[in-house]
């Protein structure tokens, strides 16, 4: 099968920057060092990102297109960026490259006939949820980082998050898209109907795609309800294995409207960072909601309760306060930024089908053990998805590498129990090693054809997925 043979991409040179300033607002190209550093990396903090011409900080979809249509036109690379907390490296700068932030694209439409929004990209995912929260109703994906993100990067990642259990992830409240293409032409794909088969699939195929595809300038989101507060359990263990087999005696009889773990190395750096009691010996934590309408959430919370005191916690703990509920789900959603404080860490996040989770776990600490490196684990346990944080340090060659060697044996570990290599983050640059081996050869030759038949000449986000 044939595969695309790009040229070398052009570097944007000053004369080829002033052509693409003077079609655009004064001000929307950003070329000062100080400023594009800032837009070099995501939160993988990829050591050998490279450093970008300029940054396009688009205030329209017109804006958008005229960026494509001078790329295609010159042969520029251009990289997608939403609020760069992405953990795979997926907007790591490309050198001589231009980065096309959606940052300025903040407005909101809510439908409260149809139970829609339309929002543009750049709008943080706790600002639709706000916005929408006003009509009574509810947005629900919820990344960890739902006050740093933008919805634009949700959508190209197919974000998952906690509630995500029971609600489903981004890609399933997406109902229509707006894209630029690599060669500037607009699509409109979906829009604000709950039921539309026209055509093929192609708004859920820049779901996910990872800024390789398109540029998203509008998105039209499917909302819910607002629904009953939660109530919450918190239960702690003497080893994973409990913790794990708690956990699929509740996803076995119940959907928890969340269910996450986190183990003694994450519980330990939220400690650090929190100082709310959590208890320092337990091997790992379970955090677990229901909202069960109808009075069914105490049911529910009885049943979970029952699972965990069944699988030898040693300690469970509930409550119907809302406030106590959100202190526990904020001091999960802390432990990215409170293992940070460990060293550098390399962030994976592999799943596995939901019988595995407890091989997984354990496996993972093998590796902790065998290569003698920190790794903290977290995970939105209700999917089988893990987030193994692995601890490395730049400045000491021997650990960086046993880190390096720890991160290819979870993904091989996660590869061989049927899991995938990502299962919201996103492949990026920093899992793409790994792609070809998890899709296998056709479904791979599959993804390059669309890739080139979307971006022929490969300037869009090159270097990421592919
Ligand atoms: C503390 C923390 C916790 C996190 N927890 C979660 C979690 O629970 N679940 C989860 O899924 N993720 C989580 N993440 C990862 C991250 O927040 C998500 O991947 C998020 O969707 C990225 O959004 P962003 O706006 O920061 O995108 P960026 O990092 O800027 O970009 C991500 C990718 O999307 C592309 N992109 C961005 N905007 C557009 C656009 N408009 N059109 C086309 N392509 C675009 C970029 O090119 C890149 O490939 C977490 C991150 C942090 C730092």
């Amino acid at each position: 099968m044939p595969t695309a043979h790009h040229a070398k991409p052009a570097v944007a040179s000053s004369e080829l920057l002033d052509e693409l300033a003077a079609r655009l607002p004064a001000g929307a190209l950003l070329t000062d060092p100080d400023t594009t550093a800032g837009y070099r990396q995501d939160w993988a903090k990829q050591p050998d990102a490279g450093s970008p011409a300029a940054v396009v900080r688009a205030t329209c979809t017109a804006d958008v297109q005229a960026v494509m249509r001078w790329s295609d036109a010159h042969g520029v690379p251009v990289v997608p960026r939403g609020a760069g907390t992405g953990l795979s490296g997926g907007s790591s700068a490309v050198d001589g490259g231009v980065v096309l932030s959606l940052e300025k694209m903040r407005g909101i439409t809510v439908d409260p006939a149809t139970r829609t929004a339309v929002v543009q990209p750049g709008l943080l995912n706790a600002e639709v949820k706000k916005a929408v929260a006003e009509y009574g109703l509810w947005y629900p994906p919820d990344p960890s980082s739902f006050e740093i993100c933008s919805i634009g990067g949700n959508i190209a990642t197919n974000a998952g998050g906690l509630c995500c259990v029971k609600y489903g992830v981004t890609t399933d409240y997406v109902l229509g898209l707006h894209v630029v293409l690599a060669d500037g032409t607009l699509v409109r794909l979906g829009g604000p109907r709950l039921k539309d088969v026209a055509g093929l699939s192609l708004t859920k195929l820049f779901v996910g795609s990872e800024g390789t595809l398109g540029v998203v300038t509008e998105i039209t989101v499917r909302l819910i309800p607002r629904q009953d507060p939660a109530v919450t359990m918190v239960a702690t263990f003497a080893s994973l294995r409990a913790a794990a087999d708690a956990v699929l005696a509740i996803t076995r009889s119940m959907r928890p409207a969340m269910l996450e773990f986190m183990d003694k190395v994450s519980i330990n750096a939220c400690e650090d960072h929190l100082r709310m009691d959590l208890d320092r010996d337990a091997e790992a934590m379970l955090i677990a909601q229901s909202d069960a309408p109808g009075g069914h959430a105490a049911a529910e919370l009885e049943q979970m309760v029952a699972a965990c005191k069944d699988a030898g916690a040693t300690e469970v703990f509930h409550t119907d306060d809302a406030d106590e509920g959100e202190a526990f789900c904020a001091a999960r959603r802390a432990a990215f930024p409170a293992v940070a404080a460990l060293g550098e860490l390399l962030f994976e996040d592999v799943g596995v089908p939901m019988t595995r989770l407890p091989e997984l776990v354990t496996g993972i600490a093998d590796i902790a053990a065998r290569r003698d490196v920190t790794i903290a684990v977290v995970a939105h346990a209700g999917d089988g998805n893990t987030h193994p944080l692995i601890v490395s340090d730049a400045d000491d060659p021997a650990v960086a590498a046993r880190a390096e060697q720890a991160f290819g044996e979870v993904i091989e570990l996660a590869l061989s129990m049927g899991g995938t290599i990502t299962g919201e983050h996103g492949i990026g640059r920093m899992k793409k090693a790994w792609l070809p081996q998890y899709l296998g050869p056709d479904e791979m030759e599959l993804n390059r054809r669309i890739k080139t038949a979307l971006d022929p000449k490969g300037l869009l986000n090159p270097g990421a997925v592919f």
